[in-house]
């Protein structure tokens, strides 16, 4: 007897493919027989710094807590967070990662029946999370590998629901400045809620990107989602969050796991939101590192698309897999984006300037091949 389970799921589960995360490290070594301390990663966008020290000790402070469920309302996490940005605790819904943010907003405001409009070249997940909710995708074709915003107001019908918009986008980099959210923002229908998705906004300060919760005030219908896995350096422990409206927020509370951040992620992200030396390092030393890459691809001939990350888009100009392969065979593993419709490019991570210098080295060799 054998049962077709995947006929029976909803037809937008049907479709889906799964996100394909960066490869891990052991993986790669188990396959080649290398070392694992032999490998560079610069494939997920992960803070290469490793934990801030203050953050570290705020969890092992919380250890012998675990046998206990975490607050279920993050109290103090949104104390933190309301105190540093200048919102209401009741402003802020606490995720799984931002990720969970993502997917709390499709399952509360997306059915069969309506859409979400996003960008191409656009972060995986906002597809994934609408046809999971039963929802259809409208991708609208992007500008010089950035968010076409006229486009994606054009986009807008009676049935959607739900914009997603990156600033800056993974995997591009690409970035739109506050005329142009504004102007946006603007021409959006009240009944439309914006999800403006920063998890990079910490290492655009003091460039021409908006701070997406100065406009808030102005609009109930836009939700911004930022993360404590990417500048603050916490990945693993799974924390983002949303600043919205209350009544959005109300929403998205009734849909939400009861525990859905754990008491260790609770504790470490209050850690690293006071650690203002570790931002203010990840910045510099991204910052750096991005010099460094692109420097390196400049001397190698290659080009690029700028950005505002963590991470760089690079053109090979030609098919970018057998790249991939060989640097893979290198011990270094960075970003294939052909899934993403860029089949030429190579997403890198800013890592350290040993593992930037360790990716330069290996491209290198494998392009003189
Ligand atoms: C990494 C990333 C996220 C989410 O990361 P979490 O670890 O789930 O917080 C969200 N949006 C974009 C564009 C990202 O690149």
């Amino acid at each position: 007897m054998s049962c077709d389970f995947l006929a029976l799921a909803q037809p937008g589960v049907q479709k889906l493919s799964p996100y394909v995360p960066g490869k891990p490290v052991d993986e790669l070594a188990r396959e080649l027989g290398l070392a694992p301390e032999t490998i560079v990663k610069l494939a997920s966008n992960e803070n290469p710094l490793g934990p801030s020290p203050r953050v570290l000790e705020a969890v092992r402070q919380a250890l012998p807590e675990l046998t206990r469920y975490p607050d279920g309302n993050g109290f103090t996490l949104k104390q933190s967070l309301a105190h540093r940005y200048g919102v209401a605790p009741e402003q802020i819904t606490l995720g799984n990662g931002s990720n969970d943010i993502l997917e709390l907003v499709a399952r509360a405001f997306l059915a069969p029946g309506l859409n979400a409009v996003f960008s191409a070249h656009a972060f995986a997940v906002y597809p994934i999370a609408t046809q999971a909710a039963g929802a259809q995708g409208k991708v609208v074709p992007a500008r010089d590998w950035g968010h076409d915003l006229d486009a994606m107001l054009a986009a807008i019908d009676a049935q959607t629901r739900v914009i997603f918009l990156a600033n800056p986008n993974n995997p591009t980099g690409t970035w739109f400045g506050a005329e142009a959210l504004e102007r946006f923002l603007a021409q959006v229908p009240e009944q439309v809620l914006v999800l403006l998705d920063e998890a990079y906004i910490e290492y655009a300060e003091g460039s021409e990107l908006p701070d997406g919760l100065a406009y808030l005030a102005q609009y109930p219908n836009l939700l911004v989602s930022r993360t404590f896995s990417k500048a603050y350096g916490l990945a693993a422990l799974r924390v983002g969050y949303a600043i919205s409206s209350p009544r959005i927020a109300d929403v998205l509370n009734r849909v939400r796991q009861p525990f859905n951040v754990n008491s260790l992620a609770l504790a470490a992200a209050c850690a690293a939101l006071e650690d203002e030396d570790y931002l203010r390092a990840s910045r510099e030393a991204n910052t750096a590192g991005m010099r460094q890459l692109e420097a390196g691809f400049r001397a190698l001939g290659l080009s690029w698309i700028p950005s505002r990350g963590n991470f760089i888009a690079v053109d090979f100009a030609r098919d970018a897999a057998p790249v991939n392969q060989a640097l893979l065979h290198e011990g270094v593993i960075v970003r294939p984006v052909a899934g993403y419709g860029m089949p030429t490019f190579l997403r890198v991570s800013i890592g350290t300037e040993a593992e930037n210098a360790r990716l330069l080295d290996a491209l290198q060799q494998v392009l003189a091949r």
